[in-house]
């Protein structure tokens, strides 16, 4: 079932429990950040709406709009399509992680995943089946808002994410996050000064 911001531990031997020992803490996005889901999202739209609009022209993110349809259709298509599952890992997540292990942070996956009612466990499964050693994941609805999770973590020395609503929200509403980084993706582009990234390899430099 769907937990709404629940702590999750994996019983997974890859996870290890020195994570509760750690104070500093990294916050990481899922989708687009750690993985590519925008080219399974991309594909699995053109072939339910006959749309074929791709990510790299998605100037916003509300596919509504887009291929009109609607959030119940939408969220059909993604789980007719597995998407959370079928998305491929970018090349540079697990290095990431583990180099902020490796720093001493504890990594904290925190996703909007809760449109899927088994996100944990197909979540934490994919973290297995790729070798992405995530200390703690934490599930919100797409419309909640990530700040209210964030603003109970503690200080939080990097918070990376795609989407420029949950970057503000934060922006607007915690103090506890050190660095701020909006991973660029076409969806997010804005006049708003906010420290970006390309790749989640450039996030070294805030470590
Ligand atoms: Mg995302």
């Amino acid at each position: 079932m769907y937990q709404n911001f629940g702590i999750m531990r994996p019983a997974s031997a890859l996870v290890s429990e020195a994570y509760t020992m750690s104070s500093k803490v990294v916050v990481l996005d899922i989708d687009d950040v750690l993985t590519i889901t925008r080219e399974k999202v991309y594909e699995a739209m053109r072939a339910a709406s006959g749309k074929d609009i791709h990510w790299q022209h998605w100037s916003e993110y509300d596919l509504r709009l887009r291929f009109e349809m609607t959030h119940e259709d939408i969220m059909d298509v993604f789980n007719s399509h597995d998407i959370i599952n079928q998305v491929d890992p970018e090349p540079d997540a697990a290095p990431f992680i583990n180099l902020c292990r490796d720093a001493g942070y504890r990594v904290v996956a925190l996703t909007a995943r809760g449109w899927h009612p088994d996100a944990d466990l197909h979540t934490w499964a994919y973290f297995e089946r790729y070798q992405l050693k995530v200390d703690e994941l934490h599930i919100c609805t797409p419309v909640e808002c990530k700040s209210d999770y964030i603003r109970q973590l503690g200080n939080v020395h990097l918070y990376v994410d795609d989407h420029l609503r949950h970057i503000m929200n934060v922006r607007e509403k915690t103090d506890n996050v050190r660095h701020l980084v909006l991973m660029d993706r076409p969806w997010n582009q804005t006049e708003e000064p906010i420290e970006r990234v390309f790749q989640l390899s450039e996030c070294q430099r805030f470590l």
